[in-house]
Parts: structure tokens; C-alpha cells; sequence
């Protein structure tokens, strides 16, 4: 059997960093298990569905390197759920309701008053012929219920949260039809994940009610249901569910300078018991995916856990991985000489602009100048190596009877501008004999 799992996103606004975990688990899911990722677009809402954030969903997606083997959508299966329909309407499982919504609200609010749940009292399976009759002559359409078996327990071993018991009994019979015939989520889902082969199910805990009503579906159609997995929901520092989470997506992350394996990193351990760890390459991160590993307590996202493991990653980046993004100029050199000194890949162009100049050197001391001006007729006396930084200073400190941070710093100062930076001794060849000169003669003068 080929495993085989789905992310099925409302495009109605932009993935966050809470279904880009479902999705990732998913994917990795079927990676791991050499199977399958389908991207199910679950675009029934007409009204709020928009290309743009289908498009942006794939992009997303892309850009994480999450890349689905198939896409479905669910706009164009609607004559098969019609059929479906039908089956379930013969076999007497979906059944016509009128309630308004100020009614249902009512009848929720009495049975809260008296202490009950507020289960819907199937009110709509006792109408006479002659209520139903009214009904349709006052012009009033039917919502479509799908009507629980009271007398099969709901049960699954889910793969996150272990044995699970439902009684159907407490369960309100879910609307799945709208008056005007369009879709609510629970049918058209279940008709997908029969029809598309999906084995497993990975999302969010708050889709655990959604399910025990699904499996009673599953059984209706006599068909085998899925595996269950139901993540512990995203909380942020603050332990809770925050709008900020809601609203952080891909384009955040990305205006950030994150990188998209450093999200891949966390997002793949938080709410598990291994450890976030800076890793790079997806592969280890699949190797280790496991159920079994995930936790019931919320997953904890932590924006400057993100912001120091991307720092990480960023330094275990080659050259080859970075390409494209540095400027053209720059070697594989280069990068391994700058790449320590980054806090994210915002940061290439400000230290490639130290290499390349031009720089103006601050906070230099009026005595240090005739010391530069010994160091610059010191340089140009030696041969150019990639040891001439050492050369260089070793000289230098004989002659000047300068040393440590007095002897180090002017330099540092007259050929970067800063006070701070990449090893000079790496640097500094990088930069180059002529451009080097020249910036020391700019400030010995
Ligand atoms: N479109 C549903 C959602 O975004 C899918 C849930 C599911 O995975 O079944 O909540």
C-alpha cells in the first residue's frame, strides 16, 4: 500500500506558520515512507476562495521545498459530491432541516439554561407531512443534515493521541449542505480522502470532533477509514494561541532574511521530544519524523529560537546552496570568509561592501596615523600571499614595537571601516593589494 497523505488548505488567505507545520508533517510524512503528498485545495467557498492565495499557497510551499506530487481541487469534484450525496440521501443517512439560524441559536441557549449540551435535538426527523408541506409553501429551503449512528461508537487509535472513544449519542448531527447547495467541509473531505487514496490523515487537534463525525461517513460509504494523526495545536512564548501566529507567513519570514530550512528545522521538532537542532538538510530531518515522537502539550513557537537557529544554519550554508542570492563577484572564497560573521543572509551585502569598498575609516586616532603610513610602505614592500596578513603584522611589530589590539585595531579600522569583522588574516586577501594600499594611504594622509 502506498502511503499517501494531503494538505487540504482553504484558499482564503495565506498559509501561516500553523498549517505550514501540517503541511510539512504531512509531507514529510509521505517521504519518509516513500509514499505520497497530495495539495488539496479546498475551495468550495466560492465567495472566499481567490487564485491569488492558490497561487501564493504553491509558491509557499514551494519556497520550502514542501513539493506536492499531485494538486486536487475541490471546485471542480462537485458533481461527484452530488453523487455521493445521493447514495447517502437513499440510504437515508443525510435528512432535510429547516431551522433558521436564530432557532438553532435559541434551542442552543434553552438546553445550556436547563444544564444540557447543546447537541441539535434532531427536530428536523420529526416533521410531519404537513410541517415539511408549509415549509416549502412559505418558499423555505432545506439544509441537509448527515444523520449519526446513535448505535456505533466512534473509535480510532490515532497515531498522536492514542485510543479514542466518541459517543455519537453527544455528537450533533453535522450540517454538511447549506440552503443554497453549497458545501460545508466534513462531506466533500471525506468523499476526497476515499477517492484520493489518502491512508493518513495529519492535522491540527481541533479537527479531532471533525473526525469522529468523518469516521461515521468513511462507514457509510462501507469504506476502510484512514489513520488519524492529531498534532498539538501551535501556542506562541506567551503559551497561547496568539493572533501574531495567525498572522506570520511565509512573507514575514522572508522579509526576515529566515531561511526556509531553518523554519523547516524547528517546525519539523517543536511539540516533539527530539531536540531543535540546526539542520540543514531535510533528509536527517525525515529520517528521524516519527509519530510517536510528538507530544500532547502545545507546540511552542518561538520567534528568537527561529532567529538563532537560522543563524546556525546560515553558517553550515555552502556555497553552492547560496548561489544566486550573494552577489556575482563574490567566490566560494568569499563566502566561507564572510559567512561566519552573518546573523542572517540580509547581512552579505554589507560585508561584501567591506570587501569591495569603497570604506571610510572611523574612530582612527590621530597617533595611529603615521603608524598606517608605516604600514602601508611596509605592505607594499612585501610579496602579496595569502599569508600576508601574517607576514604583514609580524613585520609590523617589530618595527613599530606595537602589539595586541594597538597594533591590530588602526588596521582593522583603515581597511574595513569598522572595529569589528571577519579574520583579517582572511580577509585581508580578499580585499586585495591595490584596494588595501589605497585605503591605507586614504587615512595616513
Ligand atoms: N480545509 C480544512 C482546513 O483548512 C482541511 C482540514 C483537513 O485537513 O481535513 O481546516
Amino acid at each position: 500500500m502506498t502511503i499517501k497523505t494531503r494538505f487540504a488548505p482553504s484558499p482564503t488567505g495565506h498559509l501561516h506558520v500553523g498549517n505550514i507545520r501540517t503541511a510539512l508533517h504531512n509531507w514529510m510524512f509521505a517521504q519518509k515512507n516513500g509514499g505520497e503528498f497530495l495539495l488539496r485545495l479546498d475551495d468550495t467557498d466560492k465567495e472566499r476562495s481567490k487564485e491569488e492565495y492558490v497561487t501564493a499557497i504553491r509558491a509557499d510551499l514551494a519556497w520550502l521545498g514542501i513539493n506536492p506530487d499531485s494538486e486536487e481541487r475541490q471546485s471542480a469534484r462537485f458533481d461527484r459530491y452530488e453523487e455521493r450525496f445521493e447514495e447517502l440521501k437513499a440510504a437515508g443517512r443525510v435528512y432535510p432541516a429547516f431551522e433558521t439560524a436564530q432557532e438553532l441559536d435559541l434551542k442552543r441557549k434553552i438546553q445550556l439554561g436547563r444544564g444540557k449540551p447543546p447537541t441539535y435535538d434532531r427536530g428536523a426527523l420529526n416533521l410531519s407531512e404537513a410541517e415539511l408541506a408549509a415549509f416549502e409553501a412559505e418558499g423555505r429551503k432545506a439544509h441537509w443534515r448527515f444523520k449519526l449512528d446513535h448505535n456505533t461508537p466512534i473509535e480510532w487509535t490515532d497515531l498522536i493521541r492514542g485510543d479514542q472513544h466518541f459517543d455519537p449519542a453527544l455528537l450533533s448531527d453535522p450540517v454538511i449542505r447549506r440552503e443554497d447547495g453549497s458545501w460545508l467541509y466534513m462531506l466533500p473531505s471525506t468523499i476526497d480522502d476515499i477517492d484520493m487514496g489518502i491512508t493518513h490523515v495529519v492535522r491540527g487537534e481541533d479537527h479531532v470532533a471533525n473526525t469522529a463525525v468523518q469516521i461515521q461517513m468513511f462507514q457509510a460509504f462501507g469504506e476502510k477509514m484512514p489513520e488519524f494523526a492529531h498534532e498539538a495545536l501551535l501556542v506562541g512564548t506567551e503559551g497561547k494561541l496568539s493572533k501574531r501566529l495567525g498572522s506570520l507567513g511565509v512573507s514575514s519570514f522572508r522579509e526576515r532574511n529566515i531561511e526556509p530550512q531553518s523554519l523547516v528545522a524547528l517546525l519539523a521538532r517543536i511539540g516533539t521530544s527530539d531536540p531543535v537542532e540546526p539542520i540543514a538538510d531535510v533528509s536527517t530531518l525525515i529520517e528521524t519524523f516519527d509519530f510517536s515522537r510528538f507530544g500532547r502539550a502545545p507546540a511552542r513557537f518561538d520567534e528568537e529560537e527561529l532567529t538563532q537557529l537560522n543563524q546556525k544554519i546560515v553558517h553550515l550554508l555552502d556555497f553552492a546552496d547560496v548561489q544566486g542570492r550573494i552577489p556575482d563577484q563574490m567566490t566560494a572564497e568569499a563566502w566561507s570568509v564572510i559567512r561566519p560573521n552573518l546573523h542572517n543572509m540580509g547581512e552579505v551585502e554589507y560585508w561584501w561592501q567591506v570587501v569591495t569598498g569603497p570604506v571610510t575609516a572611523a574612530g582612527l586616532a590621530d597617533e595611529d596615523r603615521d603608524f598606517l603610513e608605516q604600514a602601508r610602505a611596509s605592505l607594499e614592500g612585501l610579496t602579496w600571499s595569502d599569508t600576508i596578513w601574517k607576514d604583514w603584522t609580524g613585520a609590523l611589530k617589530e618595527n613599530s614595537g606595537r602589539k595586541g589590539k594597538t597594533l591590530f585595531m588602526p588596521l582593522r579600522q583603515a581597511l574595513t571601516g569598522l572595529d569589528h569583522g571577519p579574520d583579517m588574516g582572511a580577509l585581508l586577501p580578499l580585499i586585495g593589494r591595490d584596494a588595501a594600499l589605497d585605503r591605507l594611504k586614504a587615512t595616513s594622509s
